[in-house]
């Protein structure tokens, strides 16, 4: 083990030049929703990979969303690294809920604000910074580096599983490091082993041909009474799923890992249902959900309209766990209607893409939980599966490559919301987890 000393010191001196780099990032607006800034910002990202040394390729891309770049820094190491982040950002919206203005960096109480400090940017920051450490202060990088960065990650991220699909060898690596990750209220780095996955779905029932007098419900169907009947199906007052054969591919990898944890410690931010008390985090985290997003149907104006709706609609999204395939979830889904007398019930698929998750025995979550102990003084909490979902399973099951995401928010970071921020100590040790991480990865890797 090399002495860390030097590196450590190295980092904590040059903290306002690494924070530069996040806040010239954060000054360009590439909001994806609304398609803006997102070439200045691709470009401003390949400047900063180049000036690190890395090889920069740019790659349009057509689905929408910004230009992926894929950084490439060969030390012929035989062990290669790839860190997976993102350049776009949510919109800033409401503006008026912002200390400072979202684009214009400002640093106080210890803290940068600004949209995108901690999603995705300072992540960008943090990551290249601890480039700069390494080669810095021992003139080598013992590890081949790799940094995918897309352009489109708020918006679902289009286009990027074809783009991993078509470059899967370019895409090679024996590791990925994950865009996020954050310190919770105890002061525990948290690091998640995968993501789940999501079938987004709505479900649509046509009426009449326009709104009619609800005298007629007397004789006629209404398709909000259809709709709501058929939802109501779908999952008990308990929470619990009920399509046939919905739980059947669950598993409970990594369960162990939750046993020392408190629901506390996520802040839950609304009161839990009441079957959720017993255990919490194992539904939070390695349970598949049915969410009900929005119902629309007829008239929701002020007073009251007595009609007859001719449509009603309603949009759920389906969080899938590990060994879930999203084809068959759907096929459950129609079978479901069909049992229940529903096909007159239109299902329209918007998003479907499988969960990911990298086993607690893979080398790589030993390392990142090792260094994160060693960069921020405490032991982390390692998530096996985050409850929220995103395109990891492009790493993990396209290119097979184990993936685990960490990095420098904390839970008062506010990620989409107004005054959006980082803690500088977060940022700092961050850049020496990372740093940690890719001078340990060749060992781990080997050593497993
Ligand atoms: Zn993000």
């Amino acid at each position: 083990m090399v002495n860390l000393t030097p590196l450590f010191r190295h980092v904590e001196e040059n903290r306002d030049k690494y924070l530069e780099y996040a806040k010239r990032l954060i000054t360009v607006p590439s909001v994806s929703t609304y398609g803006s800034g997102l070439e200045e910002c691709a470009d401003l990202v390949a400047e900063m990979l180049e000036n690190h040394g890395f090889r920069v390729e740019r790659f349009s891309n057509p689905e929408g969303g910004g230009p992926m770049l894929l950084g490439t820094m060969n030390y012929e190491a035989h062990a290669t690294l790839m860190f997976y982040n993102h350049y776009d950002v949510q919109p800033a919206e409401p503006l008026e809920k912002w200390t400072t203005p979202p684009f214009t960096p400002a640093v106080r109480n210890g803290k940068l604000f600004g949209r995108g400090a901690a999603d995705n940017k300072g992540n960008i920051a943090a990551r290249l910074a601890a480039v700069e450490a390494i080669l810095s202060t021992l003139g080598e990088m013992p590890v081949n580096l790799k940094f995918l960065i897309e352009g489109g990650e708020e918006v679902g991220s289009p286009g990027l599983e074809k783009f991993v699909r078509e470059n899967r060898d370019k895409l090679f690596a024996d590791g990925c490091i994950w865009e996020y990750g954050y310190v919770s209220r105890s002061g525990s780095p948290v690091i998640y082993l995968g993501q789940k996955g999501m079938l987004y779905v709505e479900l649509e029932k046509e009426g009449p041909a326009s709104d009619l007098h609800s005298s007629w419900g007397a004789v006629v169907e209404n398709p909000a009474w259809r709709l709501v009947q058929a939802l109501s199906t779908m999952r008990g007052p308990d929470g619990r799923v009920t399509i046939e054969g919905f739980y059947d591919d669950v598993v409970y990898e990594g369960e162990e890992l939750l046993e020392k944890l408190d629901i506390a410690e996520f802040s839950p931010p609304h009161k839990l249902l009441k079957t959720a008390e017993q255990n919490p985090l194992r539904q939070l985290f390695l349970e598949p959900t049915i969410n009900l997003n929005g119902l629309y149907a007829g008239y929701i104006g002020p007073g009251s309209k007595t009609i007859i709706p001719s449509k009603a609609s309603a949009k759920l999204d389906i969080r899938l766990v590990p060994r879930q395939n999203p084809e068959k979830i759907k096929q459950l889904l129609l079978q479901h209607l069909e049992k229940n007398g529903a096909t007159d019930i239109k299902l329209h698929i918007h998003q479907a893409y499988p969960a990911a998750r990298t086993s607690p025995d893979n080398f790589l979550p030993k390392l990142v939980a090792d260094t994160a102990a060693t960069a921020y003084g405490k032991s982390p909490i390692i998530i096996p599966s985050g409850a929220a979902s995103g395109p990891m399973y492009v790493i993990t099951e396209i290119l097979e490559t184990p993936c685990v995401s960490t990095g420098c928010g904390y839970h008062g970071s506010s990620p989409h919301g107004p005054d959006e921020n980082i803690r500088l100590t977060d940022f700092t040790a961050n850049i020496k987890h990372i740093a940690l991480i890719m001078l340990n990865f060749k060992n781990y890797l080997y050593t497993g």
